[in-house]
């Protein structure tokens, strides 16, 4: 392939001091599902074992030809249902990341699973290659909104593969679930909030469901007349359950994202953070410094290009000090923390309050938006208008 070209020795036009020594992240896409839910839109397709051979092969060959050498301490598969691996392909992918680049001891390496593919053998497999977190996608611990989103796995599914995580050692566990579901109320909602909090995971993120215009789920929604609850509903829903997550010891560190202490995404927190990272894989999304680009989505022909010799990436950006300096201000509002102002300010030459003050003003005045001096951060009500706030950056 051809590789990207953001110059890791000469810095790009509009890039300013960025910490070298900070890591890089890895993101490994793995497009393959064994069955696809009635509201995704990402990037994956149903499992072909034939494709599944050929997709491990190229991606290994991006990774050993990625455009900059930088150590890297974070690594995260994300899908489509990167748990349809054998820990076999698995280890071969971190063998060529940790070939191309330090990849340091004490890395975080997460994996995102489905609990119906996440068997005990996989789940020992993939702790032997040095998964050291596990992401489950959970959604709901109800049965009749599991088979409405069309996921493969039970309520009695999901909690028997948090069993099989916990007995093959991973002390770092996050689990997902969806909210604002067709039809879901607020008690049935926070069932499956309680739900998870007896599992007792270290990290758990809640998603608001999105159903987009050609959505199979919106055809099913038309067909039994059931609705998604009115926006002040959706609040209470998200509300109240970070107010269990609170009290059941969880610290939300991000609009979507709660963890127990030392539990923190580290992956994610690069996007939140002015981070850098460089994806691998169909779709998969890299920052480098000012650099951006992206692969082909497709993965037959993400594939095919690979082994053609040709460059995967599809689009490619150069972007402004003006628009990074959006970007971190956007993505650092999404954690609970807020951004610290100074930071993006020296990052990027750039005066954030005389650029944008008068625009946050309302949001500070209505109590929504925090101004310490140092931080902007949203408050909780904030995060409701999380959407308007971000506006004022883009
Ligand atoms: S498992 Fe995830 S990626 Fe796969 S179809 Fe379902 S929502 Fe989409």
């Amino acid at each position: 392939m051809t590789a990207p070209a953001p110059a890791e020795a000469a810095p790009s036009a509009g890039t300013r001091a960025v910490d070298e020594s900070i890591g890089l992240g890895l993101y490994v896409h793995v497009p393959f599902c064994d069955a696809i839910c009635t509201y995704c839109n990402f990037t994956r397709g149903l499992f072909d074992a034939a494709l599944v051979r050929r997709y491990v092969e190229v991606v290994i060959k991006e990774i050993a030809t990625a455009p900059t050498a930088r150590a890297a301490d974070t690594i995260y598969f994300g899908g489509g249902t990167p748990s349809v691996l054998e820990p076999e392909d698995v280890k071969r992918i971190l063998v060529a990341c940790r070939s191309s680049r330090a990849v340091g001891a004490d890395a975080e390496i997460t994996m995102e699973a489905n609990p119906e593919s996440a068997t005990a053998a996989r789940l020992n497999g993939y702790r032997d290659a040095g998964v050291t977190r596990l992401s489950l996608g959970v959604q709901s611990f109800r049965d009749a909104e599991l088979a409405t989103l069309g996921r493969l796995h039970t309520s009695r599914g999901a909690r028997d593969a948090v069993d099989r995580a916990r007995q093959a050692g991973f002390d770092d566990l996050s689990l997902d679930l969806m909210m604002w579901l067709p039809g879901q109320t607020i008690d049935a909602w926070l069932e499956s909030v309680d739900a998870l909090i007896a599992m007792e995971p270290d990290h758990a993120s809640i998603y608001l469901l999105d159903v987009y215009p050609n959505a199979p789920l919106r055809d099913e929604m038309a067909r039994v007349g059931s609705t998604q609850a009115p926006d002040d509903v959706a609040a209470e829903m998200y509300l109240a359950a970070l107010d269990r997550l609170d009290e059941a010891g969880f610290q939300q560190y991000e609009i979507s994202n709660v963890a127990r202490p030392n539990h923190r995404s580290r992956h994610n927190m690069k996007y939140w953070t002015d981070g850098s990272w460089v994806g691998f894989g169909p779709g998969a999304h890299s920052t480098l410094r000012a650099d951006r680009w992206s692969n082909i989505p497709d993965t037959a022909a993400y594939v095919a290009r690979l082994e053609a010799g040709q460059d995967p990436t599809q689009a490619r950006q150069r972007r402004s000090a003006a628009d990074q300096a959006s970007e971190a201000m956007f993505m650092g509002l999404r954690l609970a923390g807020g951004v610290e102002v100074a930071g993006v300010e020296k990052r990027h030459a750039i005066d954030v309050r005389a650029r944008f003050g008068a625009a946050l003003r309302p949001f500070i005045d209505g109590g929504q938006l925090v101004d310490d001096g140092n931080r902007l951060r949203l408050t909780r009500a904030g995060m409701l208008l999380a959407n308007e706030v971000m506006a004022v950056f883009v």
